[in-house]
């Protein structure tokens, strides 16, 4: 079947292959060229062994078709061996895949204006946020027209979504509660909520998800302003100084959901903290929703109020625990689908293995796998991982030492310690010692002449050959591949 409009193509896998070859193209032509003559390029679709990419003008095409036509169609092939021909035509793309590296996280219309301006961690004007919701009926909303309001929320970020959550054991309880949040504010029992938990576990996110479920509706306006504790104060000491203090708290005082992120900043800022728990009092009399997040339980807050604290355990309160590797596991998976990136399994585990401190670290390490894996347009494999993350892992190295290795492998097959750097070559002491190099390559961040030298001064490439040949026998031998893995999680539980 021919058509005469090629399909719009919706396949991801057109859609990777796209992007590789935009990141060859700059490789190979640099990065001046590329951007005059062929970033302009989009992909239209594949009809049959056709692909059809277009330019918005016809100069613009001839040059791309003359000068790299050619080019094009081997990248193609050699991409999809099923392309044989590009065409080059003059107009925009009916279907235009998203540079990968930004596609890991999938955008909002309406947040990307706002976004482009301003990031939530700076200190700028925030902007408004006052968007219908059907959500409030049952407090009696429907009659608070609010007009959005220019001068107290801050900017969500189009990420943070309930969609673009990762549920797992330690963070259930914390995402059930932001959900019933959002879908019925203000309902007994839930008001305030009262989120806490370390560092980049997931708290200003779903704070984020509750604010973009509000907003996101279209009946009744609800009005959300989020903002984070340090902002807030900023807003009071300005409105002090400009003598505003009386439209600043109007202002607060009539929002319908108010969210204070990373309350602990308040502590020991006496004069804050005691406008905060006014505006909190009042809102909650108002029937309106207050949601709160600390690094700690309003228990554990020493510092605040007591009275405030006490407030501010009176509704619900949900901890975020540290990932589990499970958790850690789906969180990769989830993000690398949605990069549209293939990353091995194998370099998932190695990742949650080895960076367990928190997800935004997590999350950056593989964002720059993928960012890598696009612009050389090279797979992800283990191999490249180590390269790309070598700071990252050496911070976050489980201090498996060489030494451990070595004791560990050369018990396991009952060989001599001293057989690891010696010169004997029999494979019954050979292998083994492979097997050490190769876990000290993945344990350890030490480089490959490094470890050459703690197994009796051989060259970086015995090191190497060391572990392409693990990594072969282990994928050709399962119960090899097995004595291995078990090798590794003992030295990694250690
Ligand atoms: P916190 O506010 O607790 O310090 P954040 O909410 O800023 O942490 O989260 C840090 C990063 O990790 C964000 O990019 C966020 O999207 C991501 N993140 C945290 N938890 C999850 C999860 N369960 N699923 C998906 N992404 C998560
Ligand atoms: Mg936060």
């Amino acid at each position: 079947m021919t058509t005469t409009e090629p399909e719009i193509v919706e396949m991801p896998q057109l859609a990777v292959q796209w992007t590789r070859i935009r990141g060859r193209l700059q490789t190979e032509v640099g990065e001046v060229e590329y951007r005059t003559w062929l970033r302009q390029m989009n992909l239209v679709g594949l009809d049959g062994d056709e692909i059809t990419v277009a330019l918005p003008t016809r100069f613009l095409r001839d040059w791309v078709s003359t000068r790299y036509g050619d080019r094009l169609r081997a990248m193609w092939q050699s991409e999809n061996p099923s392309i044989r021909r590009v065409d080059i035509r003059v107009g925009s793309a009916t279907a235009q895949p998203a540079p990968l590296a930004e596609s890991v996280a999938v955008p909002r219309e309406i947040a990307k204006e706002t976004i482009r301006e301003t990031t939530h961690e700076t200190i700028r004007e925030p902007i408004a946020l006052a968007r219908p919701a059907m959500a409030a009926a049952a407090n009696g909303w429907q009659d608070e027209r609010v007009e959005p309001r220019s001068d107290l929320a801050a900017p969500l970020d189009p990420r943070f979504t309930f969609e673009g959550f990762v549920v797992g054991k330690p963070n259930e309880f914390a995402y059930a509660c932001a959900r019933r949040v959002a879908e019925r504010p203000a309902s007994p029992g839930f008001n305030p909520l009262f989120l806490y938990g370390g560092v980049g576990l997931g708290k200003t996110h779903l704070m984020h998800a509750i604010a973009w479920e509000l907003t996101d509706q279209t009946v009744i306006p609800v009005s959300v302003a989020y903002m984070s504790a340090e902002k807030f104060m900023y807003r009071f000491i300005a409105a002090i100084r400009s003598q505003s203090t009386m439209e600043f708290k109007e202002n607060l005082r009539s929002v319908d959901v108010l969210m204070i992120d990373d309350l602990q900043f308040l502590i020991g800022k006496d004069n804050t903290q005691e406008e905060f728990f006014h505006t909190f009092n009042y809102l909650v009399e108002q029937g309106k929703q207050i949601v709160v997040s600390a690094d700690k339980s309003p228990s554990d807050l020493n510092g605040l109020e007591h009275r405030l604290r006490t407030r501010l355990g009176c509704g619900m309160v949900a901890d975020l625990h540290s990932t589990t590797y499970e958790l850690r596991i789906s969180i990769l998976e989830a993000k690398a689908a949605r990069a549209g990136v293939d990353v091995p399994g194998k370099v998932l585990e190695f990742l949650a293995h080895k960076i367990t401190s928190n997800v935004r670290e997590l999350e950056g390490a593989l964002n720059r796998l993928v960012a890598h894996a696009n612009l050389f347009s090279r797979p992800v494999t283990l191999e490249t991982t180590h390269e790309v993350l070598h700071d990252i892992l050496k911070a976050h190295d489980r201090r498996v030492t060489i030494e451990e290795i070595q004791k560990k492998v050369a018990e396991h097959y009952s060989i001599r310690l001293t057989d690891m750097s010696s010169a004997r070559r029999a494979r019954a002491v050979a292998r083994p010692r492979q097997v050490a190099m190769y876990l000290a390559k993945q344990l350890t961040s030490r480089s490959l002449p490094e470890i050459g030298r703690k197994f009796g001064n051989r060259d970086h490439t015995t090191v190497m050959h060391a572990v392409s040949r693990v990594t072969e026998l282990m994928e050709r031998d399962g119960t090899f591949a097995e004595d291995v893995e078990l090798l590794r999680r003992l030295l990694e539980s250690q």
